[in-house]
């Protein structure tokens, strides 16, 4: 799979990847190398200019906008800066995410009470975004992210605004979902969380993957 854009930067060059149900996998390489490029590429933000890139059996090159939401149903996303509604509280917040696909309102109560409690905030459901830390905000947009039993986790610098205590928490809750099943796709320039919570590493520079390794470090001769 290639991708240039239309500036005519080559920020996928013969990309050919194959990430497995259940796999944990950090996409990392220094700024510009192309991490967004990929990450974004696997919800269709981006399209490849030329080859193929599957998601869910769903053929992404070939997708309609309007057959996009589909594809973003069986994913969750996570954003280095949380982009959680600002008027709504922490409940409503993820509440939204089942909302807009049709969920019974009863099912949409028991669900966003078991993903606050699984990522340690159900006390904090009243509360509105700019009243929570940074790592809570995260904590709310991974609770969002997963409220609908997303096979796939695909998170673009999830600690990148946070200190490395609150991003180590971030990573115990990353840890624990992946462990019961779910596909994390992580892009980090986070060496500390890649050295300490091994898994596939896939480095990308100047748009050409340059590594995947299956338990490998930040750097390449760890
Ligand atoms: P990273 O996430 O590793 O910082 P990106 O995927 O954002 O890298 O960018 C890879 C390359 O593609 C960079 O040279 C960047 O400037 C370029 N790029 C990213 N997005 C666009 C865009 N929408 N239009 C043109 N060039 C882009
Ligand atoms: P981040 O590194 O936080 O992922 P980026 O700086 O790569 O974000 O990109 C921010 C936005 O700007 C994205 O929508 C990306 O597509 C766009 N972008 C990045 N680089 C370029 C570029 N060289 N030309 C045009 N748009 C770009």
């Amino acid at each position: 799979m290639f991708k240039k854009y239309p500036n005519n930067v080559l920020a996928a060059e013969d990309f050919n990847v194959k990430i497995k149900q259940g796999e944990f996998i950090y996409v990392i390489g220094p700024s510009g190398a192309g991490k967004s490029t990929f990450i974004k590429m696997m919800y269709r933000e981006e399209r490849p200019t030329s080859g193929e890139v599957t998601v869910n059996d769903y053929e992404l090159q070939k997708m309609k906008n309007s057959e996009v939401p589909y594809l973003r149903r069986e994913l969750g996303i996570v954003f280095q800066d949380f982009k959680l509604l600002s008027k709504l509280t922490v409940f409503e917040n993820v509440a939204y995410a089942l909302q807009v696909i049709e969920k019974e309102p009863d099912f949409i109560e028991t669900r966003v009470n078991y993903v606050l409690d699984l990522v340690g905030l159900k006390h904090k459901a009243a509360s509105f975004p700019n009243e929570l830390s940074g790592g809570e905000q995260q904590r709310i947009s991974i609770a969002r992210a997963i409220a609908n039993k997303p096979e796939i986790v695909i998170a673009d610098e999830p600690t990148g605004n946070l200190d490395p205590d609150t991003a180590s928490g971030i990573m115990e809750i990353l840890e624990r979902i992946n462990s019961e099943g779910t596909t994390i796709v992580m892009a980090t320039h986070n060496s500390q969380i890649v050295d300490e919570y091994t898994h596939r590493v896939l480095e990308i520079d100047g748009g050409k993957i340059v590594r995947d390794q299956p338990e490998g470090g930040f750097f390449q001769d760890e």
